[in-house]
């Protein structure tokens, strides 16, 4: 229910194809009903004078196909209706996704399309995911999300990779449910942090997601929907095409740069299609301190949840109970490597770190693998802790941790990310 006296009440009439977009900023939330009609944010359909509540940070888009009545309570920021959105052509592209599923149902040696959207930032690459998502599982299909954008995951908490297998559309105030999700550590916000090592927790990734794919024919069908960072210029240009070769993508939606596109349909092969779509007016520009606190409440959510609260648990470890690891040594130059060595090797190498005050606050993964090198950079993790004291003198650390004690496994492993818990 709504606080206060300020509050106001605005009925909004949107025509067909029309989209009313608002943000929710500071300490304020916003109420969100359908009167009458029918209307969507960004592909899941509203239940009719179902109350939603948006918190602060939440950029809403909420659409209609035939027209519909809203009605917002709360302090909306930028609240407008707007007639022109690229709505009808992302339709048209998954209209062409469901053809291509079409023909993988009829044909056992083909599978659904696997497509994947880039761009520069703040273009509503994330968004179109979750819109073309969100159509796929509407139609009965159940496509495979993978996540590459390191900085904003919307599978995982920051500085990771991961998929999941989409089973329902995503919930509209919380997004996607999370449940078993296959998360890889990469430990760093952007790609550019060890560009090698991501290249490779790609072509992991890619092998695991063909291997799901091969055990669940209707996954198959369905095919995969993946997104990517807004890191679009050399390395990162050139992390995209491994990408699109690790997946063997059969699709590229490019958004909004026309000179990416335009590289893309000079360097991908015949086979790939690469699509040009405009970004939606709408799509709102994060600046650095928007985008840090984005990742902040994504690790918020994953140890205190959303809006089920869930209760963390914080313990004590002894170092000597944990071996911690980096991925990645500094890099030396060629001529300092030992014969036969290259100085890119060293970014896939495991460092074993002396616990201390430089991993308070610190994320740590917890890698499932029980032995080390390969192993542990193929592996997947069971999950995160955070630690939140470390003590020098009695050689331990303090963390949060979404199970209780014991640790699953010993081995962590070291993210650039931090938080501070301030629950
Ligand atoms: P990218 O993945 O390219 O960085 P996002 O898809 O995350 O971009 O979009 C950036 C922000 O804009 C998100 O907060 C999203 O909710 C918002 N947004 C996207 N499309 C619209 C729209 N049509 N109207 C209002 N806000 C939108």
């Amino acid at each position: 229910s709504a606080e206060g006296s300020t509050d106001s009440v605005q009925t909004f009439e949107l025509g067909p194809e029309h989209e009313l977009r608002f943000e929710v900023e500071g300490k304020n939330k916003v109420i969100m009903s359908v009167r009458a009609g029918m209307a969507e944010v960004f592909g899941t359909e509203l239940v009719k004078e179902k109350e939603y509540t948006f918190l602060s940070g939440a950029k809403i888009a909420v659409f209609t196909w035939q027209g519909a009545t809203i009605e917002l309570r709360g302090k909306a920021e930028g609240c407008y209706i707007a007639k022109e959105t690229p709505m009808v052509m992302y339709l048209n592209c998954h209209a062409g996704l469901e053809q291509l599923r079409r023909k993988a149902e009829e044909n056992s040696e083909l599978h659904g399309p696997v497509l994947m959207v880039v761009g520069p930032q703040d273009v509503g690459k994330s968004t179109l995911c979750r819109l073309l998502l969100n159509y796929g599982v509407r139609m009965g299909r159940r496509p495979i999300f993978v996540d590459l954008d390191v900085g904003q995951s919307h599978v995982s908490i920051p500085g990771t990779i991961g998929a999941l297998l989409v089973e329902r559309p995503a919930a509209v105030e919380e997004g996607f449910s999370q449940q078993a999700p296959i998360v890889y550590h990469f430990g760093h916000k952007s790609p550019s942090g060890n560009i090698k090592l991501f290249n490779t927790l790609v072509s992991t990734l890619a092998e695991c997601i063909k291997e799901r794919m091969q055990a669940n024919r209707k996954a198959n069908v369905s095919g995969v929907i993946i997104n990517t960072c807004g890191w679009v210029k050399q390395s990162g240009y050139r992390s995209l095409t491994h990408i699109a070769q690790a997946f063997e993508v059969d699709v590229i939606v490019v958004l909004d740069q026309e000179r990416l596109y335009n590289e893309l349909v000079r360097d991908m092969p015949p086979f790939v299609r690469v699509v040009f779509l405009p970004k939606s007016g709408g799509v709102v520009e994060r600046n650095k301190a928007a985008r840090s606190e984005a990742r902040d409440s994504r690790v918020k959510e994953y140890f205190y949840g959303l809006r089920s609260p869930m209760y963390p648990h914080s313990f004590d470890v002894r170092f000597s109970d944990v071996k911690i690891y980096k991925i990645g040594a500094p890099s030396l130059p060629d001529s300092c490597m030992p014969l036969g060595m290259k100085a890119d090797d060293n970014k896939t190498k495991l460092v074993q770190m002396q616990p201390g005050m430089g991993i308070l606050n610190h994320i740590l993964a917890v890698s499932f693998a029980n032995s080390l090198e390969e192993e542990v950079i193929q592996s997947n993790v069971a999950g995160f802790i955070c630690v939140t004291k470390v003590d020098p003198e009695r050689q331990m650390m303090t963390v949060l941790s979404p199970q209780p004690r014991p640790l699953p496994q010993t081995l962590l492993l070291l993210s650039e990310v931090q938080y501070m818990d301030s629950q």
